[in-house]
């Protein structure tokens, strides 16, 4: 059993509690590691450690810490199979996906803001009655906290801290406890690329162990959070009264919506992806898909055929698609959507059941990829985030009926569009609400763009300068001459 250790000051600490938690191997359904328990006293030391190291820190020059940014980065490259093959067996996500996407991504966020940070500046404006001048300057903010989820671990743990350190931040940052194992890995390499004691700090445990404590801490500056709705909410309500900056990158339940003149073979092949890939498990994930009739007999039944023909087995196999589900809580969630969906009155056109493989993955938390028809736009399955590999299928007649079935949801994370009308694209990306629109294609990232949420989906934005300014204050001089 593999124990997993806070890290602190470059130090490997034990939780104060002395406590641990079991970390699952969800495709076998059985602890393999233990994580640190923490509570605040975990999270004092952290913060006491971050704010030691921040006045070094951040008059280092955006070069030096470019260099130790883009160092991290190589690390990363160096333990690409170790690192994804940790990935998979801590998430149940194919190995080939974590080797493919999740790992490479974490260099290329180093990458990318070990670059942006050498080009960031302010702004400055001259006045001619009076004569003046004012510039701006964009200072980091002390202390900064990054709290992330288990769907897309060290991709999104990166994510957050490359900005915020890049930025001159020294940073306390919480993984999930349910995923912890690549953030551990992390801290090993961090030391390895010369980041001085208490620039990047990490800390494990649950949102009551530790997520509370660093939502109150008074020399937390900001706090860039992704995760569930309902613990953005939390989070936002600790901290908010505090006058602390908030970043908020929360739940989806995103449409994706085919006209009947899309590209087919490319829709068809794309939507596969952004329905199951990840089981699902991607806050940018398509579950809602609106076909327009002429073609809603053809995509179902291709699409239905394409669904089966998905392989789901053991994470590390080379020949699996779909993977395990990342918890067993979790894969009940999934298993009481499907009850729910029946009562609605949905019909199932494949799956819809867990999956047993043998052993010794029979205990593994697996789910058959579900398509499901015939339900209403505003019942349950059709509102509420599964997060798994189910998708519901609906026909439609119009474009503003399908814009009042995309928007009419809390949630605003992204849309998918495919048509080949330009005039229609344009129009649907201006009205429906959502912080991102791909059309004709999904998941598509360019680091520089804004990434966020609308409605219950988010506050703030990520990605490019919007998060390097999300982790410097601004402050204006103005100079009378
Ligand atoms: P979660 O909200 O349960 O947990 C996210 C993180 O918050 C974890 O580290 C968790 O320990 C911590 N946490 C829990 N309670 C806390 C508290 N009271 N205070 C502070 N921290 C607390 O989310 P999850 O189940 O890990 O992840 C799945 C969710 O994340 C889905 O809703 C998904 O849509 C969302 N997500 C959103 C994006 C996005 O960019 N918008 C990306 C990925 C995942």
């Amino acid at each position: 059993m593999q124990r997993i250790l806070n890290h602190i000051n470059h130090q490997f600490q034990e939780p104060a509690t002395g406590k641990y938690l079991p970390v699952y191997d969800p495709s076998r359904g059985i602890p393999y590691a233990e994580v640190p328990d923490s509570d605040e006293t975990d999270v004092n030391a952290a913060v006491a450690a971050a704010q030691a190291a921040f006045p070094a820190w951040s008059a280092t020059t955006p070069q030096h810490r470019h260099d130790l940014l883009m160092k991290l980065a190589d690390l990363i490259d160096r333990n690409l199979d170790n690192l994804a093959r940790a990935e998979s067996i801590d998430n149940g996500k194919p190995l080939s996906l974590a080797k493919a996407v999740d790992i490479p991504r974490a260099a290329s966020n180093f990458r990318f803001f070990a670059s942006a940070i050498t080009q960031f500046s302010g702004a400055s404006h001259a006045m001619n009655q009076p004569e003046a001048i004012n510039y701006t300057l964009r200072q980091p903010l002390g202390v900064v906290a990054c709290i992330t989820p288990w769907n897309l671990p060290l991709y999104l743990f990166t994510w957050k801290i490359a900005p915020a350190l890049a930025a001159g931040n020294t940073v306390v940052a919480k993984p999930s406890e349910v995923t912890p194992m690549t953030a551990f890995l992390l801290a090993r390499l961090s030391a390895e690329a010369g980041f001085p004691p208490g620039v990047l700090n990490i800390i494990h445990g649950t949102g009551t162990g530790i997520g509370n404590a660093i939502s109150t801490h008074s020399q937390i500056k900001a706090i860039s959070f992704t995760g569930s709705t309902a613990v953005g909410g939390k989070i936002a309500s600790l901290a908010a009264p505090r006058f602390k900056k908030l970043s908020l990158e929360m739940g989806g339940k995103n449409p994706n919506i085919i006209f009947a003149d899309c590209d087919y073979e490319k829709m068809l092949e794309t939507t596969m992806r952004s329905s199951f890939a990840n089981q699902g498990q991607i806050c940018l994930c398509g579950s809602r898909i609106m076909i327009e009739r002429p073609l809603y007999e053809k995509f179902k039944n291709d699409f239905i055929k394409k669904t089966k023909a998905l392989k789901v087995g053991p994470p590390l196999e080379s020949d699996t698609t779909t993977g395990a589900v990342v918890s067993k809580p979790h894969l009940e969630k999934i298993l009481s959507y499907f009850k729910i969906a029946e009562s609605e009155g949905g019909q199932f056109l494949c799956g819809g059941q867990r999956k047993i493989l043998k052993a010794p993955h029979d205990q593994g938390y697996y789910v058959e990829p579900t398509i499901i028809e015939g339900l209403s736009p505003g019942c349950r399955t059709n509102q509420e985030e599964i997060f798994g590999p189910v998708v519901t299928i609906m026909p439609f007649d119009r474009e503003e009926e399908v814009l009042g079935y995309a928007n009419d949801i809390p949630y605003g994370l992204s849309a998918t569009i495919w048509t080949r009308d330009l005039s229609r694209a344009h129009r649907m990306a201006r009205n429906i609400e959502a912080g991102i629109v791909w059309i004709n294609t999904w998941m598509l990232r360019d680091l520089r763009t804004p990434f966020g949420g609308v409605k219950s989906s988010g506050v703030g934005r990520e990605g490019g300068w919007e998060a390097l300014r999300f982790f410097t204050e601004t402050k204006n001089v103005c100079i009378r001459y």
